[in-house]
């Protein structure tokens, strides 16, 4: 993690799972971010209260409402999401492909300026980057996991954002900014551990491997599907 600079940061999720370990661990950084964006639907809610304790203490968090996803294609641990029940699902997370669309575009302005303003040629995530959170699930070579739930609806949706990050990757090259999708292990989360067997990963483990690959890639890996160690999965 000692190569990752980070200015500024939005976490989308932030209130909770993967998204605050995010943002707990920036905090943690030898040079913390000037500015931790930290997007979450209801900022004032019950399920914020951490985030709002952090914020407390720490003046560089700045908490902001984030819309809804529309609830297109997202996980319910309680649900297995077979392909007759393939209609939408209960939403139980932080990243839909549409999401991920709109708010890019909508920073995009900001992603281009901090990459002309930062020094050096070729690009990186202290620069300006893209980091979308998807799922082994998504992957259309592997179908990763299916015996265990099908999930059709979550996977569709987590292959379509894996398309979003490879047409960002290309689209956003020029204007200096890097683009990656990840799977983030299976982890101790609402989400991950909704079901009967305990996750082997900790939030903590998992952001801490996300965050050091981000700290190590370069041009050569925009456009790429990572895990949380750095292993290229298939699409
Ligand atoms: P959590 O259930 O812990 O957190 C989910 C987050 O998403 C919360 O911030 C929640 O906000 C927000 N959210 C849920 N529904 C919506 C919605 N409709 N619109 C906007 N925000 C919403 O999940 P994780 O931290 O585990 O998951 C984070 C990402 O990692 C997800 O994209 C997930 O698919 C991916 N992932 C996780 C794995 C795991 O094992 N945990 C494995 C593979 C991928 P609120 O508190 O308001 O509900």
């Amino acid at each position: 993690m000692a190569g990752l600079c980070v200015r500024s940061v939005l976490v989308t999720g932030a209130n909770r799972g993967l998204g605050l370990g995010f943002v707990q661990h920036f905090l943690k950084m030898p040079n913390p971010p000037q500015w931790i964006f930290a997007g979450c639907r209801d900022p004032k809610g019950q399920r914020s209260q951490e985030l709002q304790n952090l914020a407390s203490k720490h003046p560089n968090i700045i908490i902001i409402p984030l819309g809804r996803c529309p609830e297109v294609g997202i996980l319910c641990p309680s649900s297995s999401g077979n392909v007759e029940g393939a209609a939408p699902l209960p939403c139980a997370t932080s990243m839909c492909a549409p999401v991920p669309s709109v708010s890019s575009q909508a920073f995009l302005p900001l992603l281009k300026k901090a990459a002309q303003g930062s020094p050096g040629s070729g690009l990186s995530c202290s620069k300006a980057a893209i980091v979308n959170m998807s799922s082994y699930a998504g992957s259309i070579e592997d179908v990763y996991v299916w015996e265990f739930g099908q999930v059709v609806s979550y996977r569709c949706s987590k292959a379509a954002l894996n398309m979003l990050t490879k047409c960002q990757s290309l689209a956003y090259k020029e204007h200096g900014i890097l683009c990656v999708t990840f799977h983030p292990g299976w982890v101790q989360t609402d989400m991950g551990g909704g079901g009967s067997f305990k996750p082997p990963l900790t939030v903590d483990d998992s952001v801490q491997g996300m965050l050091k690959v981000l700290s190590s890639i370069s041009e050569k890996d925009t456009g790429t599907f990572l895990d949380w160690e750095g292993k290229v999965l298939p699409w």
